[in-house]
């Protein structure tokens, strides 16, 4: 069985490399067939049984939340960043102005399905200058970024949808099976070796697009070293989760909808930034392969909590002799969990300048409540590097400047945040690899972060297949 083009992982990216391979009208036939290989479930059957018991039960095989049709975007915020400078490197591959010109069509491929019709963050008001003008005294950034927020809930209705279309129009997805390998003759890939209940499959293809998302990045390592795709080590963010109460964020949440603050802070001078801001919303827990916790943050339209969380991100990058980030971010994380008993650690501000553990009664005394329920009170600090917990106190401090309160002793820190974008898969702007006929897209090739630049990479992607054809 052969198939014209496979492609690897069922999130935006891989999705939008189908859809798009649809609208500029590949004509599907027995000879010309698309395969979409997705190692979670239909969008339908996806379920976290964190809400009929709690807390997270660590699923097996797969977590729910980030494998399955929509990849982590199905359980995800839904946040769609508008703007090319936001959402990963994607822009100096292809450049600026085709990246935007992508974003603004994708945009309305999102619409066309069902995605709500406001865009937040586009007026520039009063409100707005005076944070800026407070970024600007704390030695802050901050970058301009519409957003079309889907929520979680819609999300999930908009990809079920694009889902049924992809079927209906002829796409063969299989779900439940994993890519172990890939078949790579004299520098050529020649298909890929499958794995479902039944066992392993050589399957050929001519196309083969690999877009496995954060949780395949390590697996695509592996692959990269194992075949010699040409790659290099990435950039690997390390931080917390910051909670706070909405009235403390309420000014920002108001005027800004999702405030992107990026400084530089002394004495090493490393990019720190915010990042997936949740007003009203939930810190949540996810799963990692090898049982690593991690903390997110979620939205919905309809249900909200009194607090908003957001991340803050310190970037990691390596030289030499070390050059494996994702190891790196993965023992921190590890270190942490072991701290936490499995669980995700959870601080107070005020506990870690004043250099004591957080205990579990303590909790209760502030203003501010933990929504993440199974979040066990410690020392994050002990299990934090040095530079990463100096960079993010620092950069609290900044903070406080733009949003008063923030550095309060109550706000709460989460960890580990750890967003792994690593090895950098080395391509040319029609997205070739050094292997022909291998494409590496999304958050698992590192040049993409986020759902509009990983939907955008599938959009490019399934315009150069359809060109070649
Ligand atoms: C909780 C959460 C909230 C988020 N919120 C936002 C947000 O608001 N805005 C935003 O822009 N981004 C958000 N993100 C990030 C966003 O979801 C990702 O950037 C985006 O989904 C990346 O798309 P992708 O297609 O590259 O990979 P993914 O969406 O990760 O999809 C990859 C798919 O490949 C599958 N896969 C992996 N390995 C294999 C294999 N070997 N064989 C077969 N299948 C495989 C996985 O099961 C997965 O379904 C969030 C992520 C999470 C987890």
């Amino acid at each position: 069985m052969s198939y014209d083009v496979i492609i690897i992982g069922a999130g935006p990216a891989g999705i939008f490399t189908a859809l798009e391979l649809l609208r500029q009208g590949y004509a599907i036939d027995d000879d010309h067939r698309i395969l979409l290989v997705e190692k979670g479930k239909a969008v339908e059957k996806r379920h976290c049984p964190k809400a009929e018991v709690g807390q997270c039960v660590s699923c097996k095989p797969n977590c729910a939340i980030t494998t399955g049709f929509s990849g982590a975007g199905a359980f995800s915020d839904g946040k769609l960043s508008l703007s090319c400078e936001v959402g990963g490197e994607l822009p100096n591959l292809i450049g600026e102005e085709l990246a935007q010109e992508l974003i603004d069509y994708t945009d309305t491929i999102y619409l066309e399905f069902g995605a709500a019709k406001e865009v937040e963050g586009i007026t520039e008001n009063e409100e707005i200058k005076e944070i800026r003008h407070n970024a600007i005294k704390a030695g802050l950034r901050l970058v301009d970024c519409p957003i079309r927020h889907l929520g979680t809930e819609k999300a999930q209705q908009l990809y079920y949808a694009i889902q049924q279309h992809l079927l209906d129009n002829g796409v063969e997805i299989r779900f439940n099976t994993e890519c172990e390998n890939l078949l790579i003759e004299d520098g050529v890939c020649k298909g890929v070796t499958l794995r479902d209940k039944d066992g392993c499959t050589d399957v050929a293809g001519n196309e083969i697009v690999i877009a496995t998302g954060r949780r395949g990045a390590d697996w695509l390592e592996h692959i990269c070293a194992e075949h010699h795709i040409a790659h290099a080590p990435g950039t690997v963010d390390i931080g917390v989760r910051v909670e706070c109460r909405n009235e403390v964020m309420e000014k920002v949440n108001r005027a800004l909808y999702e405030s992107k603050l990026i400084g530089y802070p002394k004495p090493w001078k490393n990019k720190v930034r915010t990042f997936c801001q949740n007003p009203g919303g939930f810190v949540a827990q996810e799963n990692y392969d090898n049982d690593l916790a991690v903390v997110n943050g979620h939205s919905y339209k309809d249900k909200k909590s009194d607090n908003t969380n957001l991340a803050i991100l310190v970037s990691h990058n390596f030289t030499e002799p070390f050059n494996q980030p994702i190891a790196y971010a993965q023992k921190v994380g590890e270190l942490t969990n072991m701290l936490g008993a499995g669980h995700i650690m959870v601080q107070r501000y005020g506990d870690i300048l004043d250099g004591k553990r957080t205990w579990q009664k303590e909790l209760s005394r502030s203003n501010l409540r933990p929504t993440l329920k199974d979040a066990v009170a410690g020392d994050i600090t002990a299990a934090m590097p040095y530079r990463a917990m100096t960079n993010i106190i620092e950069f609290i401090k900044m903070l406080d400047m733009v949003v008063p309160g923030f550095a309060s002793p109550e706000t709460l820190l989460y960890s580990p945040e750890l967003k792994f974008y690593s090895n950098k898969v080395k391509m040319d702007e029609n997205l070739d690899t050094n292997i022909r006929g291998l494409h590496c897209l999304g958050d698992s090739s590192g040049w993409t972060r986020g759902l509009m630049m990983a939907s955008v990479m599938g959009v490019l992607m399934g315009r150069k297949l359809t060109e070649k054809k």
